[in-house]
């Protein structure tokens, strides 16, 4: 009996049902309808930020402000020259989550200069979604060695390795002994991709398959001197603060631009000292865990443990706290579960606190920071995306190949017998 009518019928009157199933994958970036919590806050995944302050007015004058889409399109929005776009690229924690990644930053200027900060598993995706030109992509400054902060390096460092065709430089500290500071990591991280950029080597452009770790003294800070300037280049300044994250060389970053300014700390239990060192920035970004019976139950993790790992980060309660000390304009939680059901106490908890302006981070959500106003929106991004478009400098050559590997290639009796490309027989 011949089958193939039998499987192919049913097949194309599927597609001819769905066709708008392959043209249009970012309708499914928000699968939930928007509801409320029962406090008032959209659920998650579905397309609006977790805020009820989505726009602060920073300043009141003549001028018009700015009005911005319902979301945020990559490549549909250009900044204004004195304007800030912070994308939190990947909001949670180490379970990396379809709805979910771990903890990444992207920062953008309107002077035309990209900043990651942290590159967690699961992270790379929703940067490459954002179609930013790839070979902007060449800084990143990282909190700490958890692999929740670093564990997309490798996507970061390949993915868009070929297009930057010039190394990753990678900004941390240096850590109690050597072996634990960020150059380690990075010597590390290379010394382990020796096949795979081996393997490389002579059929895609060389100069994106290096690192250059920038690392800062880790073991500088004191009471006297409790911030160090990491980075100041372009009029942008980036400073380091040591963060209270169990060992020497966790640190959180604060970066300053025309006016504008952001801080990040990573991983921390709360301490007076990190919040004097982001006072007045007007976005915050802190760490906010769940209770320990929630990610005990939730995770099936015995309660001890679930307790002693909540007991090195930060609670809601806490985290209003270093919010009412740091005052800024706007207080982002993340590294976060953001379940629909863990919404409301975070934000009860919170409030127990402090009473300004806060939302609860998502992946791929938008904060747009100008000397006006702070605007909080979810991006849309498409879930099958290619490469952004790369403007080629004018007068500049392509970049040359280097000599494949002559030896240690696959064994010759395994060559001979490779099919011919383009032939039947
Ligand atoms: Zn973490
Ligand atoms: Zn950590």
């Amino acid at each position: 009996m011949n089958v193939k009518p039998l499987l192919i019928i049913p097949l194309l009157s599927i597609f001819a049902a769905y066709p708008a199933f392959a043209e249009q994958p970012e309708d499914y970036n928000f699968p939930r309808e928007c509801t409320t919590t029962k406090a008032g806050y959209p659920v998650p995944l579905c397309g609006k930020p977790l805020t009820k302050t989505p726009v602060i007015v920073k300043q009141k004058g003549d001028k018009q402000l700015k009005k911005y889409p319902e979301h945020f399109i990559p490549e549909n929005e250009t900044l204004a020259d004195n304007e800030m776009r912070i994308t939190v690229v990947g909001s949670g924690n180490p379970p990396v989550r379809r709805g979910q990644a771990s903890t990444s930053l992207l920062v953008e200027l309107g002077n035309g200069d990209y900043f990651i900060i942290d590159t967690g598993g699961g992270t790379v995706p929703a940067l490459w979604s954002l179609r930013i030109p790839l070979a902007s992509l060449d800084k990143l400054f990282v909190t700490h060695l958890h692999f929740d902060h670093v564990g997309g390096i490798l996507n970061l460092w390949d993915s868009m390795g070929w297009a930057r065709n010039t190394p990753l430089h990678v900004w941390g500290a240096s850590g109690f002994t050597p072996e634990l500071g960020v150059a380690a990591f990075v010597e590390n991280i290379q010394r382990a991709g020796a096949w795979h950029t081996l393997s490389k080597t002579g059929v895609i452009p060389g100069g994106g398959m290096k690192m250059v770790a920038h690392e800062f003294d880790g073991q500088q800070f004191t009471v006297e001197k409790p911030q160090a300037l990491v980075y100041n280049e372009n009029g942008v300044k980036i400073y380091a603060f040591p963060v209270d994250h169990i060992l020497i060389g966790a640190v959180g970053y604060r970066l300053e631009w025309k006016g504008l300014s952001m801080a990040y700390t990573g991983d921390s239990i709360p301490t007076i000292f990190e919040a004097e060192q982001a006072q007045g920035v007007d976005v915050f970004i802190h760490e906010l865990f769940i209770d320990a019976p929630t990610f005990s139950e939730k995770n099936s993790m015995p309660l001890k443990i679930a307790e002693s790992v909540v007991n090195e980060h930060t609670s809601a309660d806490m985290l209003g706290r270093v919010f009412s000390i740091a005052k800024p304009k706007l207080g982002v939680g993340t590294h976060f579960f953001t379940n629909e059901y863990t919404i409301d106490p975070a934000f009860a908890g919170i409030a127990s606190t402090y009473n300004g302006p806060v939302v609860i981070a998502q992946d791929l959500m938008v904060v747009n920071v100008t000397p006006e106003q702070i605007v909080t929106r979810m991006a849309k991004t498409d879930l099958l995306s290619w490469a952004a478009p790369a403007p080629r400098a004018k007068g500049k050559k392509r970049p040359k190949l280097d000599p494949a590997p002559t030896e240690g290639r696959t064994q010759s009796w395994v060559t001979k017998t490779r099919f011919k490309r383009g032939k039947t027989e």
